[in-house]
């Protein structure tokens, strides 16, 4: 007999419900409902909608009640693009930033990407197990129940592997939903800078690294960061031609800091997402919007690095393109954890509306991560992934910026987090 559970007198319910992924006028429709209830059973949704309809189900008589006191209910976030597990801050390049350097500065300075790098190449598995897992539950604090999760801070064989394999036992040993990617096209390693060495590096990542990722299943998609200083779009393609072999689906960092090409690349090989885009033209926006490629957007990295320019994310939306949200959490250029924090950038600093930056962080970044059909919505059937707040309306989600009004967190029909009240 599955576990039943009824929450029940929730002021609002955000139900995302309907055809996904939700491009133009429809990412705003996100299906409200006053006064609502949720049944869950065996962790799946078998109902959801109005309070007094949910609560005649014939199950819900022998549910478990939990009484949420009026408080708004959503999907449980899903954050698609974040680089979980690293060594260590960078809070001392923040300064230098603060003081005037640049990030490729930075860079070049032997700092940036490449210091993580030393960092997680010098850690033990204990250390960066201890402090993902920190992470995580700090995620799941702010409504977050499904996080994909890139290597990149390896750049070597065994460090990519070995980051892989701590991403699948982390997913194994506590609640949040973890989705691998290969990222070990982040940078160009140092050991392989030198003249060729970059398409040295490639090669050794087509033949060696993502073979063995694929091999051992310890991944489901394939990254490259395409950008001055890190990866061209002719390596990419190599690169995402050889995962899509292997079985790993690409996705692309692209147009952050330059417009590379990289918007088109994902168009052309059908990624499941292409992230970043803050320099995309307005082709590259037509372009999108005509394919089934995710857009995220990753407003917390213009934010930390004290950019005026975010990504074009209003015009995005009405060219119909399908875009998500996402916090890019790493420890360089967007040290959040907080999806609500992402949420507040998009409607300040790229005029979305708080409904189209929720639905970003839910039904459409699970459709970026192919899992449209089972998270990212509340619609019975769905897993019952939910994230309750201490907020009166939705709206008010993103408009308390910088404080986190997630009271409960719930995966799979299990609360993984809770406020102390
Ligand atoms: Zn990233």
């Amino acid at each position: 007999m599955p576990e039943l559970l009824l929450l029940t007198n929730c002021k609002q319910l955000v139900t995302m419900a309907g055809r996904a992924p939700k491009r133009g006028r429809a990412l705003a429709e996100i299906g409200a409902i006053r006064d609502a209830a949720v049944l869950i059973a065996g962790g799946r949704i078998v109902a959801a909608g109005p309070r007094a309809r949910v609560e005649r189900h014939r199950a819900a008589r022998r549910a478990r009640k939990m009484d949420l006191g009026g408080r708004v209910v959503t999907p449980g976030l899903v954050d698609a693009h974040t680089h979980l597990v690293f060594a260590v801050s960078r809070a001392a390049e923040y300064e230098q930033r603060i003081a005037g350097a640049t990030y490729e500065q930075i860079a070049k300075a032997g700092g940036g990407i490449l210091s993580s790098v030393r960092a997680l190449r010098g850690a033990t598995d204990a250390a960066l197990l201890s402090s993902a897992r920190a992470r995580l539950a700090r995620m799941a604090a702010h409504g977050t129940t499904t996080v994909e999760a890139k290597s990149g801070y390896g750049l070597d064989f065994d460090n990519e592997l070995r980051t892989l394999k701590l991403m699948k036992r982390l997913g194994r040993e506590q609640a949040v939903e973890i989705v691998p990617t290969l990222l070990a096209a982040h940078v160009v390693p140092p050991e392989y800078r030198v003249p060729g060495g970059a398409d040295e590096y490639v090669d050794r990542i087509v033949r060696l690294i993502l073979p063995a990722a694929a091999l051992e299943g310890l991944a489901e998609y394939c990254d490259v960061f395409v950008e001055r200083g890190a990866f061209t779009v002719a390596q990419a393609r190599r690169i995402l031609a050889a995962a899509r072999a292997l079985g790993l689906k690409p996705r692309l960092h692209a147009e952050q800091l330059s417009r590379m090409g990289g918007a088109r690349l994902a168009v052309e090989v059908e990624a499941a997402s292409v992230d970043h885009l803050d320099h995309a033209n307005d082709a590259d926006m037509r372009a999108l919007a005509r394919s089934e490629v995710a857009c995220v957007m990753l407003p917390g990295c213009s934010f930390h690095l004290g950019l005026a320019h975010y990504a074009p994310a209003r015009k995005f939306i009405e060219a119909g393109a399908i875009v998500a949200l996402a916090t890019d959490c790493n420890p360089g250029t967007s040290p959040t954890l907080s999806l609500p924090m992402a949420m507040s950038l998009a409607c300040t600093q790229m005029r979305m509306t708080p409904g189209e930056a929720l639905a970003a962080c839910t039904i459409n970044a699970a459709y970026s991560l192919g899992r449209q059909g089972r998270i990212g919505s509340i619609e019975a059937g769905r897993d019952a992934d939910l994230a309750v707040w201490d907020v009166e309306d939705y709206r008010e989600i993103p408009y308390y910026f910088g404080v986190n009004h997630c009271a409960m967190t719930i995966k799979r029909g299990k609360v993984i987090h809770k406020t102390a009240a």
